[in-house]
């Protein structure tokens, strides 16, 4: 295929796969969300590269009239210039100060944006998807590259100078081209003699407008040509750390937040002796990472004493331009102080726009990074049509031929499950661990898509209607319930209103009401100690107040996986009593390893191996048998 493409086609092909053009498609991208929102970060950026560059070039212009008009005795021009040129610095540059200094407020806002955006994506991406390990590590990374590596705020940073290098280059180069161009005044040499006068005839000859354009011009091409060679050297090398590097700094974010700095792995790591261990692991990583931060510096080191050669060798020659030209008369003394000006400027900022340019590339490496979390692809089917909302709570929920396997493992979890569940009623899941009860709910929560098959809601595959409207029905509470370091009122509440009384309504029926009141600040009372003076609570009090949030959002069906795991005897009665007032009106699934809590169910599903092996009542199921009468009298032995 490459073979046929034509020599343009090739070198277009190659620009288009260019590393500086996907870095810049990347800093593009980014300037672009940072335009959308917030509006005054870009303009306000311009207006400070417009009021430097007019300061700078005001400032040459006007001191190069002052020494023209001096040198020409014209005492009130020169007076004039005087002045003009101090009131333009003094106005030019305290609008300079006062706008840097609300850029850098506004910069210093773009972490907090850029934070909401990471934190906005990783909240909002299906269950599914943030289970795969692929999407955490590009989570992790966004979050790193915003800590570490500077984020948003450095890359508009670096666009503005990369800009204001551009314009500098514009205005620098037309005012060079100018230089380039003046003809010598050869009169003046004619009266010189002998070896002066040799060096005066060569000086006219180099500054002649075609010979001084060919020298500029090469000089330019060779300044060019090195830069891009720099730049694309060092951000090769950029890149190849990055990949290498990936999960030093992961590691050390686990140690920190989950181990050294968290204190519910202190009685663990004392009991085993896990201390001198655990330092090892942190000093290895911290090693790692302290090799890889020497490492860049060193380069960076490197690329910026290279830069600084070529732009060096630039402006050697810049100033021997000016000076040929005025040794050849081609230009004033006043015009000499700004043609060296402009080519100074010329100079620095062809320096920038190869640092800036560079930093940008390498900025890229991280940020790319940063835009791939951003653009992890959801797995899940967004639905829209809206679920019925029926107060009589008459839905009809099946699985039809369901098989499923988690992403990534070959092997099923769940082989073709076929049943309806009947509202209104209270069904029992069973079955030995691992028969894939839990991953019968998530499938049914929506958490998971069937890998075959299909889960209908009155019919209509559960994929066609609005994810948050189908969860909606759910109140779940699953084994590894999560409660957070928030008030106990929030964890209750969770996503819904907060009313007050629903709240102790829901505590009531979850038997989580007596201990509540008896906290310290009743419901205002903060949960553990990771965000404040907390309050511990046991395992059993934790599942309670979890039940009392599957009840508070007051669905059609509540789910309760192992729900009395956690609960001694007495409170595991309490909530066997009260199920019947929890679950009134309501669909209800029960999964427990308890046998005894399946006698409160009408409904049965005995799970083997991915599979309903049977279904029934507790009577029919034991007459049967079958696996159910095995579990039963297993745990009937213990309790006879
Ligand atoms: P049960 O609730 O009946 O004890 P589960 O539904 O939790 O069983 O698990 C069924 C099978 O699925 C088990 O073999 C378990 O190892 C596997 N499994 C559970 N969760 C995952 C997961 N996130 N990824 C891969 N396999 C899983």
């Amino acid at each position: 295929m490459d073979e046929r493409l034509s020599l343009w086609g090739k070198i277009h092909k190659r620009w288009k796969e260019s590393e500086f053009l996907s870095a810049h498609r990347v800093g593009f991208r980014l300037l672009k969300m940072v335009h959308e929102t917030d509006s005054t970060v870009l303009p306000m950026n311009l207006l400070l590269i417009c009021v430097n560059l007019a300061e700078v070039y005001g400032g040459l212009f006007l001191t190069s009239a002052l020494i023209d008009s001096l040198l020409a005795a014209d005492f009130r021009c020169g007076v004039l210039y005087a002045l003009l040129l101090v009131v333009s610095d003094l106005v030019l540059g305290s609008i300079g100060e006062v706008l840097l200094k609300k850029v850098r407020t506004v910069q210093n806002r773009l972490w907090q944006i850029v934070y909401l955006w990471i934190a906005k994506k990783a909240i909002s991406l299906d269950y599914e998807t943030i289970q795969n390990p692929g999407a955490i590590r590009k989570l992790l990374s966004a979050e790193r590259t915003c800590d570490m590596y500077g984020s948003v705020g450095i890359v508009v940073l670096n666009y503005g100078e990369l800009l204001k290098a551009f314009l500098n280059i514009l205005i620098s180069v037309g005012l060079s081209l100018r230089l380039v161009l003046t003809r010598p005044a050869a009169g003046d040499i004619a009266l010189l003699s002998g070896q002066e006068k040799g060096i005066g005839q060569a000086a006219v000859f180099l500054s002649m407008p075609g010979v001084s354009l060919l020298l500029f011009s090469a000089a330019l091409a060779g300044m060019a040509f090195l830069s891009a060679h720099t730049a694309h050297k060092y951000a090769e090398k950029e890149k190849k750390f990055f990949q290498n590097h990936t999960g030093t700094e992961e590691k050390l974010t686990y140690l920190n937040n989950n181990i050294f700095f968290n204190y519910r792995a202190a009685k663990i790591i004392r009991i085993f002796g896990m201390q001198a261990m655990l330092l090892k692991n942190g000093e290895r990583e911290l090693n790692g990472m302290i090799r890889f931060y020497l490492r860049r510096i060193r380069t960076n080191r490197e690329e910026t004493v290279e830069n600084l050669i070529t732009s060096g060798l630039f402006n050697v020659f810049s100033y021997l331009l000016v000076v040929l030209k005025t040794i050849s008369g081609a230009i004033t003394v006043g015009a000499f102080t700004r043609y060296v000006g402009a080519l100074n400027q010329f100079g620095s900022a062809c320096a920038s726009l190869i640092e800036y340019n560079a930093a940008i590339r390498r900025n890229a490496v991280y940020m790319g990074e940063f835009l791939a979390f951003l653009d992890v692809e959801e797995k899940h089917f967004h639905g829209t049509i809206p679920v019925e909302k029926r107060d009589d709570g008459e839905y009809e929920l099946a699985f039809e031929n369901v098989s499923f396997r988690y992403p990534g493992s070959a092997q099923y979890v769940l082989r073709n499950v076929n049943c309806r569940l009947d509202m209104k009623r209270k069904m029992a899941v069973v079955g030995r661990n691992g028969a894939g009860k839990t991953t019968f709910i998530k499938l049914l929560c929506g958490l998971y898509e069937p890998t075959e098959g299909r889960i209908t809601l009155n019919g209509v595959d559960i994929r066609k209607y609005k994810p948050d409207e189908y969860r909606d029905l759910f109140g779940v509470v699953f084994q590894d319930f999560r409660l957070f370091s928030f008030p106990v009122w929030e964890n209750v509440a969770a996503g819904y209103e907060r009313d007050d009384d629903r709240l102790w309504r829901a505590l009531r029926q979850a038997g989580a009401e007596e201990f509540v009141k008896q906290m310290p600040a009743g419901l205002e009372t903060l949960l553990y100690k990771d965000t404040g003076e907390g309050v511990e609570i046991s395992g059993g009090e934790a599942q309670k107040l979890a039940i009392a949030r599957a009840l508070y959002k007051d669905a059609g069906l509540v789910i309760l996986d192992e729900p009395t795991a956690a609960l001694d005897p007495l409170a595991e009665a309490e909530v066997y009593a009260r199920f019947d007032e929890m679950t009134e009106g309501k669909t209800s699934i029960y999964i427990s390893h308890r046998m005894s809590s399946c006698r409160f169910c009408d409904d049965i599903m005995v799970f083997d191996d991915g599979r309903i092996a049977e279904r029934g009542s507790h009577e029919n199921l034991l007459a049967v048998k079958g696996l159910y009468s095995q579990l039963w009298n297993a745990q009937a032995k213990y309790y006879a």
